[in-house]
């Protein structure tokens, strides 16, 4: 079974301090992961070392078999909404159009077959009638919707997202999630940083539970058992304390 990406002893620090520790995990194509982990467990530092938008001290990553050099074009990335600056002078299509720049030769421009190309990805996340908005007019769901969009635009193989839900509306969620099953349906591979433990077992495959180092990986309803998550969570109370209803 072809891996879609493959984490080798992956080691993070900031100012000395390890936020993610020797991290190994292989995950194969097609599956929908959720990572899941209290705050501050490492989970948007793993997206960021994998991307290597900050430097790892040492381990390896493969994305489809091959370094990050090799298939950036491939792998595409949704920050959390707190990084991105929604002042940025940019409407939602031109958003959306960026997204296809990985797939654009070089010299070449976007033209007319990217504009059409990124108002179907906006048409898939139902925001095509807001074409010409704003990316700082819109709601937080609608925000996370566009790039979702600009994700799509990229026709990677595998999706990087980092907590798309947080402070969306609940139509948004389920738009989401549902595109979100229907690339995994379509063979890419999607990992998902995600806090909510009510609806792990209901959204993802897989769930990889991070704090500082990779406790688990595997079937989510095997993973999301209470021993292992308590010790994930440990001395996070109002976390423990969901995990009665969660799992
Ligand atoms: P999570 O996404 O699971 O909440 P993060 O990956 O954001 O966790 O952070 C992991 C740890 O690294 C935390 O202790 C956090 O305070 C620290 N950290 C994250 N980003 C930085 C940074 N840029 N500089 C210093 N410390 C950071
Ligand atoms: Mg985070």
């Amino acid at each position: 079974m072809q891996q879609a990406l493959r984490v080798e002893n992956l080691s993070v620090s900031y100012a000395g301090h390890y936020a993610v520790e020797d991290a190994s995990v292989s995950i194969e194509a097609g599956l929908l992961v959720g990572i899941i982990g209290p705050n501050g467990a490492g989970k948007s530092t793993l997206l960021k070392a994998i991307l290597e938008l900050i430097p790892s001290d040492h381990g390896r990553v493969e994305i489809c078999g091959r370094p990050l050099q090799q298939s950036r074009r491939t792998v595409a990335y949704v920050p959390q909404r707190s990084e991105i600056d929604w002042q940025f002078p940019i409407n939602v299509l031109d958003t959306v159009v960026l997204g296809t720049y990985p797939n654009l030769g070089w010299f070449n421009k976007p033209g007319r077959h990217e504009r059409q190309a990124a108002l179907e990805c906006l048409r898939r996340v139902g925001m095509q009638d807001f074409a010409q908005r704003q990316i700082g007019e819109l709601s937080g769901g609608q925000q996370q919707r566009v790039f979702l969009a600009r994700a799509l635009a990229q026709n990677a193989d595998l999706y990087l997202l980092d907590e798309p839900f947080v402070g969306i509306d609940a139509l948004s969620e389920r738009a989401i999630i549902g595109i979100l099953k229907s690339l995994r349906d379509a063979g890419k591979t999607v990992l998902v940083v995600h806090h909510d433990l009510s609806k792990a077992t209901e959204y993802f495959d897989r769930l990889i539970l991070i704090n500082k180092r990779i406790l688990n990986y595997g079937v989510a309803a095997e993973v999301c058992t209470a021993g292992a998550l308590t010790k994930a969570y440990l001395g996070d109370l109002p976390f423990t304390n969901q995990l009665g209803v969660a799992c």
